[in-house]
């Protein structure tokens, strides 16, 4: 193999702007040329992974296939990559230390001095190489968090220069860049991205492509304008204006030649760029045939006067696909579950939705009114999906209102309930009592066997198995399993072993769909695969799939 490559993606301005989207589209693009594509983000944070971090301040926790909890960022790459990425292709500064001061303890330094500088940028090089022989990459991207100019993440662009210096050739930057258009003058200023391009160069680097994020196009006047002060070609300032989907990133990125400047500067070989399977997604997604409204119902709404629909970005992108695949656009409604603990009369708003859906969540806020909508959805016959938490409260409300076991709770919210139809796994509740948080739920990829007959076997197409990602620390308790059964609740999909009931669901012809999984479909799906459950639960959504 020629000497693997490596693209730097860096931000300059502000956050905020898609530095994710941009790394997965480069990522999408390069791949559709035949190239070997990997891409590693790099958090500046000091948390060891994104676990410990409340998704209302971080957005969604996105677990990998090997149980590490990372950056919703890792879920676009796996998205648009179609890859299945491990741990070591993302990083925290928190991780990074903790595994120079491991090995310093272990006297793995041979007596040196460990420096800030080189041992810290050399360990983030090492995880990079890591994670390139893992990948088999010929093409790596690293995504550098934050922005340039900050203290935090100068470690991670002297990695970036350290590893130019040494291979000059094999390393490009990009730096995702913001250009305003300021209400009172109209036009469109370059000024802080000439600012932002000499942070960088002040670090060492010097950006070979400018993505120029904007409201609009950028036109050749201003291409040129950056290209003078920033010192790049003008040909190499991107376009990429504000779009409906994210997923029309790679192709407008195309527009302007991305993976062909990209192959230019790297000295790889240029091959058409073949997006035209991503290009039909996208296409399906902008003339949908139908239209249909779910309700998701939580409790991670609201931050001040905005809506945040980043902590459950898998959620809405899964069901984009899903969309996609029936020729349905899906509109969601995000409904805050406490307003139903205060007004009961509310409930009946569930009635416009075409289906109900409870993602995961943790604590006690809100539960009683997401407990009160799963009722709703049931005995209205409103096709119910619950994932994680939203399968632990169906089973809740079954166990309450239909199997009439008296006090059933999540032992979550009430531990000392006389029936926790949810209780505490096992080997959790040492973890608890050490308050041992960081990374000790169930997390990750566990196989989950299917019950013949059931919604959730046929939804997978009659597969005797299907591996799924999980994350967390509750489970149905085994005890109250001959109860619900008998009370009609079928436990359609399990550990192997039988002991973790792992997708619970109601007859068909009890409901056109009751179903809820112990694990997160959303992490699987993709644009070009949707999950199966997410279309199996849309077709039951659409008006012909639901008897009235
Ligand atoms: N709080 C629940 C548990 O820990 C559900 C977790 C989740 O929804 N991810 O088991």
């Amino acid at each position: 193999m020629a000497a693997p490559k490596y693209i730097f993606v860096v931000g300059g301005v502000m956050s905020g702007i898609g530095k994710g989207v941009a790394t997965s589209s480069i990522g999408r693009i390069l791949k559709s040329k035949g190239f070997k594509v990997t891409a590693i983000k790099i958090d500046p944070y000091i948390n060891i992974d994104a676990g410990t971090m409340n998704p209302t301040v971080h957005g969604e926790v996105f677990v990998l296939d090997d149980g590490y909890e990372t950056d919703q960022d890792m879920g676009n790459y796996e998205r648009f990559l179609s890859e299945t990425l491990p741990s070591i292709n993302y990083m925290t500064t928190g991780r990074v230390y903790q595994e120079i001061i491991r090995k310093e303890r272990n006297l793995e330094y041979k007596g040196n001095n460990v420096e800030v500088v080189p041992d810290v940028p050399l360990e983030v090089l090492r995880r990079i190489d890591e994670a390139q022989k893992a990948a088999q990459s010929e093409v790596t991207i690293i995504e550098i968090g934050g922005t340039i100019g900050e203290y935090q993440n100068i470690i991670f662009l002297e990695a970036a220069r350290m590893l130019k210096n040494k291979n000059p050739r094999d390393v490009a930057v990009v730096m995702v860049s913001y250009v305003p258009i300021p209400h009172n003058i109209g036009e469109m200023k370059t000024k802080p991205t000439q600012y932002a391009a000499r942070s960088l160069n002040s670090v060492g680097l010097q950006a070979d492509i400018i993505l120029a994020r904007a409201a609009v196009p950028i036109d050749a006047k201003r291409k040129e304008k950056i290209g003078i002060f920033c010192n790049i070609n003008p040909d190499h300032v991107i376009s990429a204006p504000d779009v409906d989907s994210i997923y029309d990133v790679p192709l407008n990125y195309e527009k302007d030649g991305m993976g062909d400047i990209l192959c230019d500067v790297l000295g790889l070989d240029k091959r058409p760029s073949n997006l035209k399977d991503w290009e039909s997604f996208v296409t399906k997604t902008k003339n949908p045939q139908k239209e249909i409204s779910i309700a998701v119902v939580g409790k991670y709404f609201m931050s001040g006067d905005y809506v945040l629909s980043d902590v459950y970005i898998s959620v809405i992108e899964a069901m984009k696909h899903a969309g996609a695949a029936q020729d349905v656009k899906v509109k969601l409604a995000y409904l805050d579950s406490e307003v139903y603990e205060k007004d009961p009369a509310k409930l009946e708003e569930l009635k416009q939705y075409q289906g109900i859906l409870v993602p995961g969540g943790f604590g006690s806020r809100g539960v009683e009114g997401i407990i009160a909508a799963i009722r709703f959805a049931r005995e209205n016959k409103i096709p119910y999906f619950g994932l994680c938490y939203g399968m632990q409260l169906m089973v809740v409300e079954y166990a309450r209102n239909v199997a009439k076991i008296p006090d059933a709770h999540t032992a979550e919210i009430k531990p000392d309930a006389r029936n926790p139809v949810i209780h505490i796994m096992e080997h959790q509740k040492e973890k608890m009592e050490k308050a041992d948080f960081g990374g000790t739920m169930r997390l990750g990829t566990y196989p989950c066997k299917l019950r013949h007959d059931t919604i959730a076997r046929e939804a997978y197409g009659d597969v005797e198995e299907v591996q799924e990602r999980h994350r967390h620390r509750y489970e149905v308790n085994l005890n109250a399993v001959i109860k619900l059964t008998e009370a009609g609740l079928k436990f359609s999909g399990t550990s192997p072993d039988h002991n973790l009931m792992e997708i619970a669901e109601l007859p068909r012809e009890a409901h056109p769909f009751m179903l809820g999984t112990q694990f997160h479909p959303e992490f699987l799906s993709r644009p070009l695969t949707p999950h199966p459950l997410f279309v199996a639960f849309l077709k039951a959504c659409l008006p012909a799939g639901r008897p009235l």
